[in-house]
């Protein structure tokens, strides 16, 4: 049967400013990626021309793509007035002469305006060949936001025939993203930032296929948490064929599709699973940092989960496997703690097999901690503790928090522990003064600095551990970890449902580790901390 081919819109070669120094970049590297994740292609620009000299990362990634069939050349423009780049037509000519296949613009970072005036005749010339030009539209990071979400509009009315592919949109910019994608046949996005909950499903209900593609984000982001997104989606595999490449060569006019992969060799289980799209239903799989909405309910002010109560984020957690989801309340960690607890029983009672609960207390208002622990640990039946600092503002190793980790220590229980302003040594002085409570330090993967930060706790304490999520699904980072501390000390957790959890698993499903340390991290090491609580 033929493979879904799978097309990368988003990917770049050379290395990128602010590159850790273990963070992987060469094309070798990214091209045994593709293979191990099953990615036949990708459109490439040059993080040279991005951050330095167009024309000569340009004429780097074009000789790059003549020597690899799998890469396909994007170049980067800036504006002809100033004589750097040739005129709309002309730079046109001379990327089909040069089996170019779309620009990339970067007009806040090159200082130059998005509009007619500028870049006018290059955008018209891309709209009259019928070739895409891309965009970074991230959220929060100002070097990802080269376009404003208002500028998008009249950009799209201008030129209604330029396809205008966003790269990096976040999942918290649903409600700006929908009803533009809504209005403008012309505007493409793809998904490797842009993990929102089932938002696949969702986006496919809504606006049909056409409009969406997958990206990855290489070599920053993994591409197997980008592969997996696609490939456990919810829809039928000719609507999956659609997004995986099907739209992208079509925008591409691509005529010589990157060939299939020979068949799959590997022994590794877990990997043989993620390529066939399959749950892990061989071992006990726990997602160890997870939150709920309300029973009914899923709005939410940060950004659009559907299906975001307890029922929702245990049926979307079965199609990979996930036997337990370990989940706060997210009224709990934001206002509510006592309304919160109690949703986080309910989803207990509603789902004895699937959930077990974190605790939720803020120091500031509670008046009776013996009160509050017994009912949240005797009559709830909560594990748990979940203390949330970016709420609260009160600092770890605060003395009003001490009945709290008291307790947790003499029930050796466990605590997800999410940033603070002074994390490292706070998490310290927790670690020693509570050797029975196991920390689970959230979001290590987050970038190599905090992984690398964490890594060195985890080292230095026993109960110590790296728990993974986060929406940049760092490249090769729980490889990292695995070497440094081994896979005994990391954990994944997924924070769905506010990121869908698939990334998350394909963040590791897909990483070049082995079998054994998948399972490790997959459920093994967090079973033996669940085990823990209330032992003797
Ligand atoms: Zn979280």
């Amino acid at each position: 049967m033929q493979q879904i081919k799978y097309i990368d819109c988003f990917a770049s070669v050379d290395r990128w400013s602010g590159k850790d120094s273990e963070a992987p970049w060469t094309v070798e590297k990214m091209l045994s990626d593709m293979e191990r994740c099953r990615i036949h292609g990708a459109l490439v620009y040059s993080n040279f021309a991005k951050e330095l000299q167009p024309s000569v990362g340009n004429r780097l990634v074009s000789e790059l793509c003549r020597k690899n069939p799998r890469l396909i050349p994007c170049w980067v423009a800036l504006p002809h007035h100033c004589n750097e780049m040739s005129e709309g037509a002309k730079f046109v000519q001379e990327m089909l002469d040069n089996g170019v296949k779309a620009v990339k613009l970067f007009p806040k970072m090159h200082r130059y305006l998005l509009n007619e005036r500028t870049i006018g005749s290059l955008l018209g010339a891309l709209q009259e060949i019928g070739l895409p030009v891309l965009i970074d539209r991230g959220e929060h990071e100002p070097s990802v936001q080269q376009i404003d979400w208002e500028e998008i509009g009249p950009l799209c009315t201008k030129y209604p025939k330029l396809n205008v592919i966003l790269h990096g949109v976040r999942w918290e910019a649903t409600r700006y993203l929908l009803p533009l994608l809504q209005q403008f046949p012309n505007l493409y996005f793809e998904f490797s930032n842009h993990q929102g909950n089932r938002i696949i499903e969702f986006l496919v209900e809504k606006i049909g296929l056409d409009q969406l593609l997958f990206g990855t984000q290489m070599m920053e982001k993994s591409p197997g948490a980008a592969k997996a997104f696609i490939d456990y989606a919810n829809i039928g595999d000719e609507h999956r064929r659609k997004i995986a490449g099907e739209n992208l060569i079509r925008l591409l006019k691509l005529e010589n599709i990157p060939s299939d992969y020979p068949d799959d060799h590997t022994e590794d289980i877990i990997l043989q699973k993620a390529r066939k799209a399959e749950p892990i239903d061989d071992m006990e799989v726990i997602d160890a940092h997870a939150h709920i909405s309300e029973k009914g309910h899923s709005d939410n002010i940060i950004a659009f989960m559907p299906n975001s109560d307890a029922a929702g984020v245990v049926e979307r957690n079965r199609r990979i496997g996930v036997d337990i989801t370990c989940v706060s309340s997210w009224i709990g960690i934001w206002t509510d703690y006592k309304r919160g607890n109690q949703i986080t029983h309910q989803a207990i009672v509603d789902f004895p097999q699937n959930i077990i609960g974190y605790a939720t207390l803020d120091p500031n208002d509670v008046q009776d901690w013996s009160a509050e622990l017994k009912r949240c640990y005797e009559d709830y039946s909560l594990k748990g503790i979940k203390p949330y600092f970016p709420r609260n503002r009160i600092p770890y190793n605060s003395s009003k928090y001490e009945p709290w980790f008291k307790y947790g220590h003499d029930y050796h229980l466990f605590a997800l522990m999410h940033f603070s302003d002074n994390f490292m040594a706070e998490m310290e002085e927790l670690a020693s003064k509570y050797p029975e409570i196991s920390f689970l330090l959230a979001h290590s993967g987050m970038t190599y600095e905090t992984m690398k930060k964490h890594v060195e706790l985890a080292r230095k304490f026993k109960n110590v551990f790296c728990e993974i999520t986060y929406t940049s699904v760092t490249n090769a980072v729980i490889e990292h970890m695995v070497r440094e501390i081994g896979s005994e000390k990391v954990i994944y957790g997924s924070d769905t449902a506010m990121r869908d959890p698939i990334p998350q698993f394909g963040w590791l499903a897909y990483a070049d580790i082995s079998e054994s340390d998948k399972r490790n991290i997959l459920g093994r090491n967090m079973r033996k901390i669940i085990d823990r609580c209330f032992s003797k």
